[in-house]
């Protein structure tokens, strides 16, 4: 080990994306893409693009696309923040929210990158248990010690890799517990039935953090946001790079925006295959957890779900399995197009899985 790398560099990991085959003809069921192309707006507005808008540096803060995400959401421009994905906003909240001696809180399981981001801080953690099937854990009025101490805590919801959501009453009555910073990371929220983003325009700790990877099917773009108080936003801008949103980025985020009817009709014929999925791979003896995001958490009938995970992949299929302790028995399949599920079902049942 090279003693030029810092120690806790060294001795972490890393994440683990989930594979991005090059083969076109891999059905890829892993890593919770949008099946259908962007707004045809997109593709016009990056073909607009000058070489002049090229050579200059981008809009430091992506001023229109926080003017525009204000409009949707119906607040100010000051309270919106635009990112490198929402992965870079998860990043920024560790760097702005939490002291050296701090600690991040999440709940287990849910997204996997946020241990990994507590790790490159090297602060403490408090991972919650989720409950046995995977539902809220914590009484809100009497919150342990150790949650109320958290200065950053991460929820998803709905959750990922389970794909579940939470009593609203839950959720609002933990963001008032807390006196810390809570993110709620809606990265899925445009496939399921509600959202808390009223809960980011109301109170003073809390972020609300979206994607335009997902229901907007710009996964390579690398856009997302974060809607919250004044304060928090301000936090966030002062340690960003400086050009933190690059033009091509801007521009087509911008054109997807403008045309949320497309991000909704995509939206729900995804929640229809969803529906379709679930029901088939139950019919096949599958445990079929519900789902309120672009995937189903499943527990296979017969064989281990490494072991399906591993037919499947010698079959061209690819989908998600976390070899965590409370993961390694489940599989997250990601809802393709009719004819991708199609292919997934009939792998399972010509393979008896
Ligand atoms: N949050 C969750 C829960 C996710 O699953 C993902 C996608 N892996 C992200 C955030 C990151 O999204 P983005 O592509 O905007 O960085």
């Amino acid at each position: 080990m090279s003693d030029r790398i810092r120690k806790s560099v060294a001795g972490m990991d890393g994440y683990t994306p989930g594979e991005q085959p090059r083969d076109r003809r891999i059905v890829k069921l892993n890593t919770n893409e949008n099946p259908y192309p962007p707004s045809p707006r997109v593709e016009q507005a990056l073909k607009d693009i000058s070489p002049e808008d090229m050579r200059r540096y981008p809009e430091p803060v992506s001023r229109e696309l926080r003017d525009t995400i204000a409009g949707l959401h119906g607040c100010t421009p000051q309270q919106v923040f635009v990112g490198n994905g929402s992965d870079e906003i998860l990043a920024l909240c560790t760097r702005a929210f939490v002291e050296n001696d701090g600690t991040i809180g999440y709940f287990d399981p849910s997204y996997s990158l946020y241990p990994v981001l507590a790790e490159i801080r090297d602060v403490s953690t408090c991972a919650v248990p989720l409950g046995e099937s995977f539902e809220w854990p914590l009484d809100v009025d009497a919150l342990p010690a150790e949650v109320e101490a958290c200065s950053l805590f991460l929820v998803t919801v709905p959750n990922a890799p389970t794909g579940n959501s939470y009593p609203r009453e839950r959720v609002q009555g933990f963001c008032a517990s807390m006196p810390g910073v809570v993110v709620l990371d809606e990265a899925y929220v445009d496939f399921a039935d509600s959202d808390f983003m009223d809960l980011a325009t109301a109170a003073e700790n809390v972020l609300v953090a979206r994607t335009l990877s997902k229901a907007y099917s710009l996964a390579g773009v690398r856009t997302g946001y974060a809607v919250g108080h004044a304060s928090l936003i301000e936090a966030l801008d002062k340690i960003k790079d400086s050009y933190n949103v690059n033009v091509l980025s801007q521009t087509a985020a911008l054109a997807a925006l403008r045309d949320p009817a497309h991000m909704r009709q995509n939206a729900t014929r995804i929640k229809t295959t969803r529906g379709r999925l679930g029901d088939a791979l139950a019919d096949l003896g599958f445990t079929v957890y519900p789902s309120q995001a672009n995937f189903l958490w499943v527990r296979p009938a017969r064989l281990a779900a490494a072991e399906v995970y591993a037919r499947l992949h010698e079959r061209g299929i690819l989908v998600r399995h976390f070899s965590d302790d409370r993961t390694r028995d489940f599989l997250r399949i990601t809802v393709g197009t009719d004819a991708e599920v199609d292919q997934l079902l009939a792998a399972c049942r010509d393979s008896g899985l």
